[in-house]
């Protein structure tokens, strides 16, 4: 029996089991351009493997209720129930394609794929697991005809056209909002800063995460407005946090895309400076693709910015290929290690020691140590006992509305 024959049956076994009011099933059909090719050349083995590690990679992408099936040398079959609406389907597969955009390291060998992905909808494009997949599988073709990344079955509309025209209009509407989530100074005891997350909800009232419009925006020229949106979106909530006698260090987060943008530099301390808000007190958060990206262009904005004072945080240290190779040339002024470690800290002893090491390492090289996805009392007092200057987490605060956050503060401040 062929591998479809197997998951087909599997397929029909979660449709039938999903109520339709609880939202639509969407069936995926995601497939890994330059298998082939590498297993031509470097063997079944190593095929396997990076078919197993890509598994993996899809399994993080999705939620918890969604299946990933393996059907094939090149290809998974990803089942999502409940997907609410077709805007949903779609920001998954964004993500899906997103989770390939690192190497997959395979012993010493990186492999580079992309990831194509048709998307079918339960009961829109058929009710049957068959029809679905097949419906999927055309939705595959035309992506890679059309030369997209994903594409939804339907022969009429190009719905990447209506999320993009959908995420379009929020930002110029400036129907984003921003969260704050606050991060505790373990020097001094007080909350010292937040940091700046987008949320996005649909007409449709659906909640949307960052992780999930992030990756479609950079695929589109929509980063560009969304990060001068997020720029000063944040920057009035900061502003107004200022003015109220509640000064507080904003941490913004920028994407690797738009460091290519001529004048970025420009436009950000022009940011800052119609806002009102000390460059000191203005940090911005870059994850080291944006340094894998364009080294020199990234290095030549990041020390503009430094030279007028504003800060940079290396964000999600420890999870890429080349952390140490570019600590040499980046003008970073904190390291954020990464929430993995963080969370793995407690009753690992190794863990623990490889986040002593990554405190160790900042605080050599003169920077702060900050470390995010503290979930717990034990672990804020291991950090404290390592000597970490700040942490964000859960444990400290979950990211809130910021004007529910500035409005908060300043009532705190009149109380005194
Ligand atoms: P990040 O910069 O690493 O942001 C931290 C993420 O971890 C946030 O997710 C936050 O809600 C989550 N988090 C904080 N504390 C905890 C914890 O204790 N446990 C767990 N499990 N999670 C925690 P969020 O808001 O979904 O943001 C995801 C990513 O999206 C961010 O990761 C950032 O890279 C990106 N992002 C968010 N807003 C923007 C934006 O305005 N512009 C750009 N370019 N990227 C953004
Ligand atoms: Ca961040
Ligand atoms: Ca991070």
């Amino acid at each position: 029996m062929n591998e479809r024959a197997h998951i087909l049956p599997a397929v029909q076994a979660i449709l039938d089991r999903s109520s339709v009011d609880a939202g639509p099933c969407a069936v995926l059909i995601v497939r890994l351009q330059g298998m082939r090719e590498a297993q031509l050349r470097f063997g079944y083995d190593f095929g396997s493997e990076v078919m197993l590690a890509s598994r993996e990679r899809i399994v993080d992408a999705v939620r918890h209720v969604d299946t990933v099936f393996v059907a094939g040398d090149d290809t998974f079959v990803v089942v999502l129930p409940m997907v609410r609406n077709r805007t949903h389907a779609l920001l998954a597969a964004t993500r899906i394609v997103a989770a390939f955009d690192k190497a997959l390291l395979r012993g010493e060998r990186p492999w580079h794929g992309r990831a194509v992905v048709g998307v079918a909808i339960h009961p829109d494009h058929g009710v049957t697991a068959e029809w679905l997949y097949r419906r999927a599988e055309l939705a595959h073709d035309e992506a890679l005809r059309i030369g997209e990344a994903f594409a939804i079955y339907k022969p009429d509309v190009t719905p990447v056209e209506i999320l993009y025209g959908e995420l379009r209009e929020d930002i110029e509407a400036n129907r984003l909002q921003v969260a704050f989530q606050p991060l505790h100074d373990l020097r001094t005891g007080e909350i010292s800063r937040v940091e700046s997350l987008a949320r996005w909800t649909t007409a449709a009232q659906v909640v949307v995460g960052p992780n999930d419009f992030i990756p479609f925006a950079e695929r589109s020229d929509l980063i560009v407005p969304l990060t001068r949106w997020s720029l000063n979106a944040s920057l009035r909530h900061a502003a107004a946090l200022h003015r109220g006698g509640c000064p507080m260090d904003v941490a913004i987060n920028l994407s690797p895309r738009v460091f290519v943008e001529q004048g970025f530099a420009e436009q950000v301390l022009g940011a800052i400076e119609i806002w009102g808000v000390p460059p000191q007190s203005v940090i911005v958060e870059i994850t080291e693709t944006a340094l894998l990206t364009d080294m020199d262009m990234s290095v030549r904005v990041l020390r503009r910015l430094r030279d007028c004072g504003v800060r940079v945080a290396i964000d999600d240290f420890g999870t890429g290929y080349a952390s140490f190779a570019y600590l040499r040339h980046f003008p970073a002024t904190e390291l954020k290690i990464d929430r993995s470690f963080v969370d793995a800290m407690r009753g690992d002893r190794r863990t623990e020691l490889l986040v002593q090491a990554m405190i160790d390492v900042a605080h050599r090289l003169g920077l702060e140590a900050i470390a995010e996805g503290v979930e717990d009392e034990f672990t804020l007092r291991r950090l404290v006992e390592m000597d970490c200057d700040l942490v964000q987490g859960y444990h400290i605060g979950r990211p809130m509305p910021a004007e529910a956050f500035v409005q908060e503060r300043l009532a705190a401040v009149s109380m005194v």
